[in-house]
């Protein structure tokens, strides 16, 4: 039989067929698809695996099948790189006007996974009853070139809620933003009784590396899956490469290709053309600090290594 993992628990996977919940173990020979990554955990939310149900109801999953995508994070050179959750069609990182302010550096985390995965990031950026002069402006010139997503909603107000159900639906997303940013106002009021409650202890105890057991997955009446990464607060990047790193901003890629080194790092090296358009204001300076700010975290585990 053919299900899909909508929850992980520790040993126990809750495989989901037909609107039927299965708790699950994984068969001691498990078939995982074929990837030279190594990672912390076998299967993960997303996946769709091959498994049988035993005479006592326990499921018994067998076999996992080839992923389209997959959303990881490293949060250090000694931990292995974990699955968040796999075949995605998007991932939509919430945002918010007023409190918590936004943060577009945790954004650009997303960004980069996304960018390197190939999975589609939509900046949903919530309570904009709440925005002062300049701050849309602000993130539209930070994400210039980037091809980035941007809608403003509120959950109060009711504006942009249209054109975000429209985004989600029939679609797969990954939610990730930070607890206040309004995530469960937002998810409510476009599926009324859904109740997301992602304010619950998981959230306090959910700290610290591994912590993906939290995810989970809500299925909706029209094909909307949305899920949700409670406790779930860091983005790891360390298993890229601090050269390859600018290959995922990707309004730094066309000017990289003039830079007078290559790789170019866009740090110290002269002639740096990402520089250059940084000085002529093409590239947003805050967006280059935040590269540079991921960069050195990078720099930084690498050299712990040793
Ligand atoms: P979550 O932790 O991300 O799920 O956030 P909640 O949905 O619990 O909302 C956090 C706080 O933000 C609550 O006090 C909400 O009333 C408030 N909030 C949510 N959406 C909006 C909005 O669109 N505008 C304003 N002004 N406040 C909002
Ligand atoms: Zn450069």
């Amino acid at each position: 039989m053919k299900g899909t993992i909508i929850k992980v628990f520790g040993r126990y996977y809750t495989v989901e067929v037909d609107n039927r919940e299965v708790i699950s173990v994984l068969r001691g020979k498990l078939k995982v698809p074929g990837d030279t990554r190594i990672f912390s955990n076998p299967v993960a939310v997303g996946d769709t695996v091959d498994f049988h149900i035993k005479d006592d109801g326990l499921g018994v999953i067998e076999s996992v099948d080839k992923r389209s995508n997959i959303f990881t994070r490293k949060d250090g050179v000694r931990s292995r790189e974990d699955i968040i959750a796999c075949n995605l069609d998007q991932v939509v990182a919430v945002q918010s006007f007023g409190a918590p302010e936004f943060n577009l550096r945790f954004v650009d985390r997303i960004l980069v996974r996304g960018v390197k995965e190939n999975i589609h990031v939509l900046l949903c950026v919530n309570k904009v009853d709440l925005v002062m002069k300049g701050e849309k402006s602000y993130i539209k010139s930070y994400y210039n070139g980037t091809g980035v997503e941007i809608k403003y909603v509120s959950a109060h107000s009711g504006e942009g809620m249209d054109t975000l159900r429209k985004s989600i639906a029939g679609k797969r997303s990954l939610l990730v933003g930070y607890s206040g940013v309004g995530k469960s106002s937002i998810f409510n009021r476009i599926y009324p009784g859904l109740d997301l409650k992602i304010n619950d202890v998981s959230e306090s105890t959910g700290k610290g590396r591994h912590t993906t057991t939290n995810v989970r997955m809500i299925k909706l009446g029209d094909n909307t899956e949305l899920i949700d990464t409670p406790g779930v607060r860091e983005f790891g990047l360390v298993d890229i490469d601090p050269n390859e790193l600018g290959n995922y901003f990707e309004d730094f890629r066309e000017a990289a290709q003039n830079c007078r080194f290559r790789p170019c790092q866009h740090d110290h090296e002269p002639d740096c053309e990402v520089k250059r358009l940084v000085g002529e204001g093409i590239i947003h300076p805050d967006r280059h600090i935040s590269y540079l700010n991921i960069l050195y975290s990078i720099q930084e585990n690498i050299r712990n290594q040793y």
